[in-house]
């Protein structure tokens, strides 16, 4: 059985002091739902102080990038040994890193080896452009995608994959239950053919593009679909511990 899985990437939002009273704000409400797994990926400033409010509680923290690199001259850069003792999630090749700043399927492969050298869980982000899409080209894309950032890795089952269609990411237009769970199948025939069929049937592999409290259920009901990365809701305390407790409500698994 896949345990659902709810993340929160808050991007570049938050001060250290705006993270942690955000963080107070859902701590205890998030904290007694039970039978889900919950991330929150502040930004980098806000890992020490976050990893000490999360001490002792069931909330899991995650990064939101990193550098394949162990250590060196990258000046402003943060490798996976830094990350480690912080946090147990890295969120990458998220397309916002892919399309501002650059990052190829490579360097995104590179990065997930790395993580995974170094006890790190990836967050794996793939997903289509509006044209590509609209071209019929969604699976050709995502399967490129995922098929590269597997490349020369050990099958594992420490990985989590978030299906995000850029089109959906930020516009309030998010894809439909159907269609996010008809790539989401789509994305776990790909592992099974890369890796093994045991272990694309265990990995989770999530959702993430406009996930409010109110359109969760449909994403979260799909028998594929085991959870979401959450994006603009996840700034809203009330609005992400709505999303976790529909999930759990809908899917919360026992363990
Ligand atoms: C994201 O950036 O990962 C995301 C899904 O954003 P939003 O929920 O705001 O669309």
């Amino acid at each position: 059985m896949r345990r659902p899985f709810i993340a929160g990437n808050w991007k570049m939002n938050t001060t250290a002091s705006e993270a942690e009273r955000l963080v107070l704000e859902m701590l205890e409400r998030l904290d007694s739902i039970g039978g889900v797994e919950k991330v929150l990926c502040p930004p980098f400033v806000s890992l020490v102080g976050i990893s000490m409010m999360l001490h002792d509680s069931s909330i899991e923290l995650g990064a939101q990038n990193m550098y394949f690199e162990t250590k060196g001259a990258y000046t402003g850069e943060i490798s996976p040994a830094m990350l480690r003792e912080l946090c147990a999630f890295v969120i990458l090749g998220h397309s916002e890193r892919r399309w501002y700043f650059g990052e190829t399927d490579e360097v995104v492969n590179k990065k997930v080896k790395a993580a995974l050298a170094n006890s790190l869980k990836p967050i794996l982000c793939v997903g289509e452009r509006l044209e590509e899409n609209e071209a019929g080209k969604t699976e050709e894309v995502v399967g490129r995608q995922v098929s590269a950032a597997l490349n020369g890795i050990e099958p594992v089952r420490d990985l989590v994959i978030a299906y995000e269609p850029i089109w959906a990411i930020g516009t309030g237009k998010a894809a439909s239950g159907k269609q996010a769970g008809g790539t989401v199948q789509f994305i776990r025939d790909v592992v099974a053919r890369a890796w093994d069929k045991s272990i694309a049937q265990d990995l989770r592999i999530l959702y993430g593009g406009s996930v409010t409290s109110a359109n969760i259920a449909e994403f979260i009901s799909h028998p594929e679909i085991d959870g979401a990365l959450v994006g603009g809701a996840s700034l809203k305390a009330n609005e992400f511990v709505g999303i976790v407790e529909k999930t759990a409500e809908i899917k919360g698994s026992t363990t």
